[in-house]
């Protein structure tokens, strides 16, 4: 890897303020998913590292707590332009873990800081309250304070965002976090914890917990120092995360599976539907938990969006995300591959049509070319299960009513889209759209400002946002008497 600051590549975790290896010499192994190559090896921690950094961020965290939160913004701030200005290299290093081109990467980092500098300055608004009392010698008084320690669980799809999107609000809130990031790409983590450090971030409150999920996780959900925990990533896993938070009664945020509708109605324009589609569907290699899993076309336009869709795709260009010019990596790894071949080779089955792609891409390793599948139905596996993979299931629809019906037949409720220029419909459509986010007439909808986060299986809380920070707070109420 071409590093300018070759110190940001650590193969040692960040426990409780110091780069350390696992206690028993344990490593796992972190390759390059365009290549297969082996970038390098990171400790294989357990329950005992985990503890050591959940301990020394309880110590870490009275000091913290009690620092005035202008002053733990200076060091924030920091923290966010560090990123910004090492934006390159991190870029570079998430590129070569997790495979989305170089442009995603270093857009991603600044994405990631924005958080970091978002939140430092919502902290200093974390305000209490006076309320009125029912008696004339008594005042009632709410303070906010920290939840206490946190741990996040981080998937491998958003390497530096899903982690500054739960590490910039706690630490703004006065809580220490103990990250454990997803084993694919902890590289990214590791650099962002350098930069923390440089910082002067103090020791304990940040620390990179790599290894074994379940050891660590399980640390995680039964240390009772723990008193919230924040995930990103699957609904299985997360179910799981939420049973184990049961036994100490954790608060918990959970970002998980999505399974997001895209509607494209006949008043629609159709050129920012398709631009909104490419950016929707097919950015990360369609890798990530608010990708329109599932395009709904109303009749009088699906031939002309389905073709001007397939001209669109027949422009992106997959390679490695290293290479210039290059909009689609990889996929993560092979069971990725192997969903996406699967999910396609079923709806082939049941009588969808391969309009473009279909098969894995002449690059081989995990590379799949970027496809569309037209004559979809409900009953098949793309309908009810998020592909995570760069392919777009058209679904033909009639009328609102069965385009509402269809977007809603799922469990999951995180983001959704539609294109309309009809502003009843507009109103109509994203009221009646079970999900927690709502894009309409555009692909792209996250950003620090607005909150991100699902309904029914997709989560619980939100992140981002000014009402973000809340998930770190607890409400204190103080009935003063004697006065
Ligand atoms: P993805 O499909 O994004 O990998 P997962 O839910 O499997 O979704 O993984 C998200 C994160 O959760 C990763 O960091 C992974 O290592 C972690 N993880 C998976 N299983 C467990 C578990 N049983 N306990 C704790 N963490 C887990």
């Amino acid at each position: 890897m071409q590093l300018k600051d070759r110190d940001l590549f650590r193969q040692q975790a960040y426990v409780a303020g110091t780069w350390m290896d696992a206690e028993d010499g344990a490593s796992d192994t972190v390759t390059n998913p365009a290549t297969g190559e082996k970038i390098g090896t990171v400790p294989r921690m357990g329950a005992v590292e985990t503890r050591r950094a959940i301990e020394a961020a309880g110590f870490a965290m009275k000091a913290w707590a009690a620092m005035p939160a202008k002053e733990r913004a200076v060091i924030l701030r920091r923290w966010a332009d560090m990123m910004v200005a090492q934006a390159d290299d991190i870029g570079v290093l998430m590129t070569s873990e997790q495979g989305k081109p170089l442009a995603e990467a270093k857009g991603e980092v600044a994405y990631a800081a924005s958080f970091i500098e978002w939140f430092a300055e919502q902290g200093k608004r974390v305000d209490g309250d006076v309320l009125q009392s029912p008696w004339r010698d008594r005042r009632l008084v709410v303070l906010k304070q920290p939840v206490g320690v946190c741990a996040a669980i981080t998937p491998w799809n958003f390497p530096a965002a899903m982690i500054t999107r739960k590490a910039g609000p706690a630490l703004a809130a006065g809580c220490p976090i103990v990250v454990k990031p997803a084993s694919k790409t902890p590289y990214t983590a590791l650099a962002m914890a350098v930069l923390a450090e440089r910082a002067g971030l103090p020791k304990g409150l940040l620390s990179v917990v790599t290894g074994n999920a379940g050891k660590i996780g399980g640390e995680m959900t039964s240390n009772p120092i723990v008193r919230k925990l924040t995930f990103t990533g699957s609904t299985e896993t997360g179910k799981k995360l939420m049973a184990a938070c049961a036994g100490t009664v954790k608060k918990m945020s959970m970002e998980l599976g999505g399974n997001a509708p895209f509607i494209v109605f006949d008043d629609a324009d159709l050129d920012a539907a398709v631009e909104g589609a490419i950016a929707s569907k097919y950015r990360n290699t369609g890798q990530t938990c608010v990708c329109a899993n599932r395009l709904f076309v109303q009749d009088g336009v699906y031939d002309a969006f389905a073709a001007r869709l397939a001209a669109a795709v027949a422009r992106l260009k997959v390679g490695n995300g290293l290479d210039e010019g290059v909009t689609q990596g990889p996929l993560i790894d092979m069971a990725a591959l192997e969903k996406v071949e699967q999910h396609v080779a079923d709806a082939v089955a049941l009588g969808a049509k391969v309009a473009i792609g279909g098969r894995r891409h002449a690059n081989g390793g995990t590379f799949y070319e970027p496809t569309i599948l037209t004559g979809v139905t409900e009953n098949m596996a793309v309908m009810r299960e998020e592909t995570f993979g760069p392919v777009a299931p058209l679904v033909r629809f009639a009328t609102e009513a069965d385009a509402i019906r269809l977007a809603n037949n799922t469990e999951f409720g995180l983001a959704g889209y539609f294109y309309s220029r009809d502003i009843g419909r507009v109103w109509r459509v994203a009221e009646a759209m079970e999900t927690g986010m709502v894009g309409i007439n555009t692909g792209i909808l996250s950003n620090e400002i607005g909150p991100f986060g699902g309904v029914k299986e997709s989560g619980l809380g939100r992140e981002g946002s000014k009402y973000g920070i809340d998930e770190y707070l607890e409400t204190k109420y103080l009935c003063i008497a004697g006065m």
